[in-house]
C-alpha cells in the first residue's frame, strides 16, 4: 500500500478520498487552492498545500503545481477524484514519468475512451451494442444529413470530446440538422477544444443505466451491478440509484457482461463505469466509458458493501482484486440526491454565500458524502454540489420514505439549494412507480414550479 497520497481535487470527493487514506493507514495530502484554505478537505488531511490561485486553470488543472506538490510532500500517489485533471492522459503519463502512481486506468486507456469517436469504434469492434449513427467523425454538413436520412431523426449531434451533458444539439428534421451543425462545432471547439462531432439517433424514452467495474492489474475484471441516473436536468444528473427499477437479474448479467467485454478489450484497470442508454423492449447501446471514480459511486457502495474508492487504492498499489463475481450480490435499495446550490425556482441559478446554519440527516440507513459545515463558504469558483444525501432501505419504496425523512431533517442556511426540487421529485408519480426516462424530469418541471406559486 502507498505511504502517502496526494489528493488532486476539493470539495466532497477530497473529503471522501481522505477517509478512504485514514482507513488504509495512509497519509493524505491535500492540493488547496486559495479560495478553499478553509475547506473540509484541508481540515481533515494530514497535510495540506497550497497550489495556486482561486481559478482551476491556475490552480486544481496546475499539472506541474500539482507535481511539485506531490514531489515536495514526498507522495507516492495521486488520486485525481472526479473532473479536473482526472481523464487527462497527458497528467497521467506526467505522474508516471516522476515516478508517482496516478490512482487510475492507464494514459492508453483514458485517450481512448476520452474520445467518444474511438470509444463507439473500439466498443463496437468488441461486440457491445453501440447507438446506431456515424462511423467516425462527421467530415461535412452533407455527410450528417445522408446519415440522418439512413438512421431517421431525430439526431444527436454530440462533440467527441464533450462531457458533463454540455454541447449535444438534438435536431428533429433536416431543417434543424443544418441549423445547428456550424453551432454544435465551434460551440465544442470553445469548450472542449475539439470541435470533432459524431451524429448518433436520438432515442426518445430511454433510461440512463450504467454498470460499475473494478479490474485489477491482472486481468481479473467483475462488475458491480447497475445504477440508474435517469433523473436528469439538461442531461445532468440529479437523483440515482442501485438497482434500476427496469432491470431484472438476466438483463443485469447481459449488461455486465457487456460492459466486461468492454474492460477486456481496452485492458482496463482499476474503478471505471460503462454507461448505456436502456429503451423501453430491454435493448441497450453503449454511449460512453467514465474512466475514473464517479460522483454517484456510493449508491453502488451502500447495495454492494464494497468501497470503491478503497479498492482504487488497493488496486493501483497492485494488490489483487480478490473479490469473484459471484460474491457480487445486491442488497437491498440505495437512492442518491445530489443537493447543490442552486435555486431551483430561478432556473437553478448558482447560489453562493456562507453556510450560515449547517445540520445534515442522520438515523437508520443514511450516508451523507460532503464538505459543509457551520459557517463554511461557498466559492463561486467550481461546481455546485454540496452535499450527496443517501439513504439505503430494504425496498425501493422503504428508500424513498427514507429519503424524504431525511432531507426533510436537513437544514442549510444562507443559501438556495435544490432540496425543495428533489423532493418534488420524490413525490412525483413518475418517480414514484420507477418508470423514469431521462427526459421525465423536464417534464415535470413546469408542474412543480405552478406547486411552488400557490
Ligand atoms: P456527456 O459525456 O456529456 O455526459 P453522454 O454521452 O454521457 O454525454 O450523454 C449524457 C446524457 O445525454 C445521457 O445520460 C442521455 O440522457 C443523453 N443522451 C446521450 N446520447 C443520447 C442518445 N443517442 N439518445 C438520447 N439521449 C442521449
Amino acid at each position: 500500500m502507498f505511504n502517502k497520497i496526494l489528493i488532486a481535487n476539493r470539495g466532497e470527493i477530497a473529503v471522501r478520498i481522505v477517509r478512504a487514506c485514514h482507513e488504509l493507514g495512509v497519509r493524505a495530502v491535500v492540493a488547496y487552492s486559495e479560495a478553499d484554505r478553509y475547506s473540509l478537505a484541508v481540515r481533515t488531511a494530514d497535510e495540506a498545500v497550497c497550489i495556486g490561485p482561486a481559478p482551476s486553470p491556475r490552480s486544481y488543472l496546475n499539472q506541474s503545481a500539482l507535481i511539485s506538490a506531490a514531489r515536495i510532500t514526498g507522495c507516492d500517489a495521486i488520486h485525481p477524484g472526479y473532473g479536473f485533471l482526472s481523464e487527462n492522459a497527458y497528467f497521467a503519463e506526467i505522474c508516471a514519468q516522476y515516478g508517482i502512481t496516478f490512482i487510475g486506468p492507464s494514459p492508453e486507456a483514458i485517450r481512448l475512451m476520452g474520445d467518444k469517436i474511438e470509444g463507439r469504434t473500439t466498443m463496437r469492434a468488441a461486440g457491445v451494442p453501440i447507438v446506431p449513427g456515424s462511423e467516425g467523425e462527421l467530415k461535412s454538413l452533407d455527410e450528417a444529413v445522408e446519415l440522418a436520412v439512413g438512421i431517421g431523426y431525430p439526431v444527436l449531434l454530440k462533440p467527441a470530446g464533450g462531457g458533463g451533458g454540455r454541447g449535444m444539439r438534438v435536431a428533429n428534421d433536416e431543417a434543424e440538422l443544418v441549423r445547428y451543425y456550424a453551432t454544435a462545432k465551434s460551440e465544442a471547439e470553445a469548450a472542449f477544444g475539439n470541435g470533432a462531432l459524431l451524429l448518433e439517433k436520438y432515442l426518445p424514452k430511454v433510461r440512463h443505466v450504467e454498470i460499475q467495474v473494478l479490474a485489477d492489474q491482472y486481468g481479473n475484471a467483475i462488475h458491480l451491478g447497475e445504477r440508474d441516473c435517469s433523473s436528469q436536468r439538461r442531461h445532468q444528473k440529479i437523483i440515482e440509484e442501485s438497482p434500476s427499477p427496469a432491470v431484472s437479474p438476466e438483463l443485469r448479467a447481459r449488461m455486465g457482461e457487456a460492459a466486461l467485454k468492454g474492460v477486456r478489450a481496452i485492458n482496463y484497470v482499476n474503478a471505471g463505469t460503462m454507461e448505456f442508454l436502456l429503451d423501453p423492449e430491454g435493448n441497450f447501446y453503449f454511449i460512453e466509458m467514465n474512466t475514473r471514480i464517479q460522483v454517484e459511486h456510493p449508491v453502488t457502495e451502500l447495495v454492494t458493501g464494497l468501497d470503491l474508492v478503497r479498492w482504487q487504492l488497493r488496486i493501483a498499489s497492485g494488490e489483487h482484486l480478490t473479490i469473484q463475481q459471484a460474491d457480487v450480490e445486491l442488497r437491498g435499495h440505495a437512492i442518491e440526491c445530489r443537493v447543490n446550490a442552486e435555486d431551483p425556482e430561478r432556473d437553478f441559478m448558482p447560489s453562493v454565500g456562507e453556510i450560515q446554519y449547517y445540520l445534515p440527516p442522520g438515523g437508520p440507513g443514511v450516508r451523507v458524502d460532503s464538505h459543509l459545515y457551520n459557517g463554511y463558504t461557498v466559492p463561486g469558483n467550481y461546481d455546485s454540489l454540496l452535499a450527496k444525501m443517501l439513504v439505503w432501505a430494504p425496498t425501493r419504496e422503504e428508500a424513498i420514505v427514507r429519503m424524504k425523512r431525511a432531507l426533510g431533517e436537513t437544514v442549510i442556511h444562507g443559501i438556495k439549494t435544490t432540496i425543495p426540487f428533489q423532493m418534488g421529485l420524490l413525490d412525483d408519480e413518475v418517480f414514484q412507480h420507477g418508470f423514469m426516462h431521462t427526459r421525465y424530469v423536464g417534464e415535470m418541471m413546469p408542474k412543480w414550479l405552478e406547486t411552488r406559486k400557490k
